[in-house]
């Protein structure tokens, strides 16, 4: 490890705490993955940003890292409590195709978006249904002591581990308006591990366990796939600030009665750090994939943003800070991206000379600021001053900016401002014409015919083309 001391919010401890890793040279994190019987939107994908920044960040201060991150599904059901249908069977009957197409189509354009933007792979992902015999396992071990029979299925008795839900800061008494009613349940916030299908109903995803055919439940999958990846305890987890709530809560709980560790040790959860990004709002508030507009990131594209500007905007804020999303703070995030590549662009080109200082303070403050609980708005400014220190020579600016960009991930080396130029889905007319019309517009200045230029400006404007004459920022148009 080098540089600052490495500090990160608990959500356990609600506090910043020092970060010290189990095993100095791998560090473990473990991060709830998508529920795959949909798109995710894009404040889901705000999630895995932070992840990805988190995991960039170990790498960048020398440490080993492994990472992983699940893919659901099985098991995830339409509300946090045990009602309700299993979100990829529903999904599967609405869309009349098996349940694996299902998986297969939302686990690839999931996929496709980490990808584009540029949020590096984990170790492994980690499929939920591959680890169902893992799973059976896990509940079998625990659940003499800690769990009892319902017609419905095997369930968690929350009372017979200590301090349930400390994490949410919840009792056993508390928000029972929020878990909708099961007959015979002991106490309200007990929750299913195995789910027996009903009698006389099939389920397209079912398996044989001692407590009959039927279907994990949602936590057990991430208790047993993160014991079975990493070891317990492993380092850090993370996940949206409402898994803070039940989700993790019941992890936890499973945890604690798997480990059978409570008077020695009596603050084990399975991992030393809980870590929550706050939500993407909109302003019908949270972003999520049944209210409001659901804004996917190939909605952003279509609409001539590029996915490292959103990104950018992603890092913009603190990831514990609630983010609104306008088209407007993603356009000004574009912008902001545009003159970053533009600076490296020109920097590129100069001619290289002897710098009179050195980047050291820079690197100095940036690592100050990722250090400090990921405070990238913090960290991008000094990015910006690095940039335009004269005093330093463009290699050694060059040199910088890329050694930060391993943290930022906005690809600063190689994106270049013809990728940014995204074209709305929409358009009309192709950057060919527009090159062409904008010659002889060019032409009708030269010869001072003013009337046929603003009727060239007039005729690109109507096909959604804005010319821009004297744009700082170099473009001479924008779809
Ligand atoms: P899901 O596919 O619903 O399991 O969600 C995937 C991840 O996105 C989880 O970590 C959620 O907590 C997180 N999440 C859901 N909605 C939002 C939002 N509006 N903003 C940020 N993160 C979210
Ligand atoms: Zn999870």
């Amino acid at each position: 490890m080098t540089g600052a001391p490495l500090r990160l919010y608990n959500s356990l401890s609600r506090a910043i705490e020092d970060f010290h890793p189990i095993d100095p040279d791998q560090v473990r994190i473990y991060t709830c993955g998508p529920t795959v019987y949909n798109y995710q939107h894009i404040g889901n994908m705000r999630a895995f940003l932070f992840a990805d920044t988190l995991g960039r960040v170990m790498r960048w201060k020398g440490y080993g890292l492994r990472h992983i991150i699940n893919i659901t599904d099985v098991g995830h059901l339409t509300s946090d409590a045990d009602a309700g249908d299993d979100k990829m069977e529903k999904a599967a009957r609405a869309q009349q195709k098996s349940i694996w197409d299902i998986a297969a189509h939302y686990t690839d354009a999931f996929k496709l978006d980490v990808q584009r933007l540029n949020i590096t792979p984990p170790a492994k992902w980690t499929v939920a249904t591959d680890y169902v015999g893992a799973m059976i396992e896990f509940a079998e071990g625990i659940a003499d002591k800690h769990c009892y029979r319902l017609d419905s299925g095997l369930y968690f008795d929350v009372s017979t581990v200590p301090d349930y839900g400390r994490l949410a800061r919840a009792t056993t008494e508390a928000g029972e308006s929020r878990l909708d009613p099961v007959d015979g349940k002991r106490n309200q916030q007990d929750f299913a591990i195995w789910r027996t299908s009903p009698p006389g109903e099939q389920r397209q995803m079912e398996w044989d366990s001692p407590w009959g055919r039927g279907a994990p439940g949602w936590h057990l999958e991430c208790s047993v796939m993160s014991l079975a990846e990493l070891g317990h305890p492993f380092d850090i987890h993370t996940g949206g600030i409402d898994h803070r709530e039940i989700h993790h809560p019941n992890e936890i709980a499973q945890n604690q009665a798997k480990c059978g560790c409570d008077a020695a040790d009596p603050g084990f959860t399975g991992a030393r750090i809980w870590m929550h990004n706050n939500f993407l709002v909109d302003r019908g508030g949270k972003m999520s994939k049944s209210t409001g507009e659901f804004l996917r990131l190939q909605t952003l594209i279509d609409r001539g943003i590029h996915p490292l500007s959103y990104r950018l905007m992603c890092l913009s804020a603190h990831y514990r800070s609630e983010l609104e999303f306008t088209w407007d703070n993603v356009i000004a995030a574009q912008t902001r991206l545009k003159r970053l590549v533009q600076t490296v662009e020109k920097l590129r080109a100069s001619p290289d000379k002897p710098s009179r200082g050195t980047v050291e303070g820079y690197r100095e403050r940036f690592d100050a600021a990722v250090s400090d609980d990921l405070n990238t708005p913090r960290a991008l400014p000094v990015l910006d001053e690095l940039l335009a220190d004269k005093s330093l020579s463009p290699a050694d600016r060059l040199a910088a900016a890329a050694d930060f960009d391993a943290v930022l991930g906005l690809n600063l080396a190689s994106v270049t401002r013809a990728d940014l130029r995204t074209r709305p889905a929409d358009a009309t007319i192709d950057a060919d014409t527009i090159e062409a019309r904008l010659a002889e517009r060019r032409q009708a200045r030269a010869d001072k015919d003013f009337a046929r230029s603003d009727a060239l400006r007039d005729e690109l404007a109507a096909q959604g083309v804005e010319v821009m004459d004297g744009d700082p920022l170099g473009w001479d148009w924008k779809l």
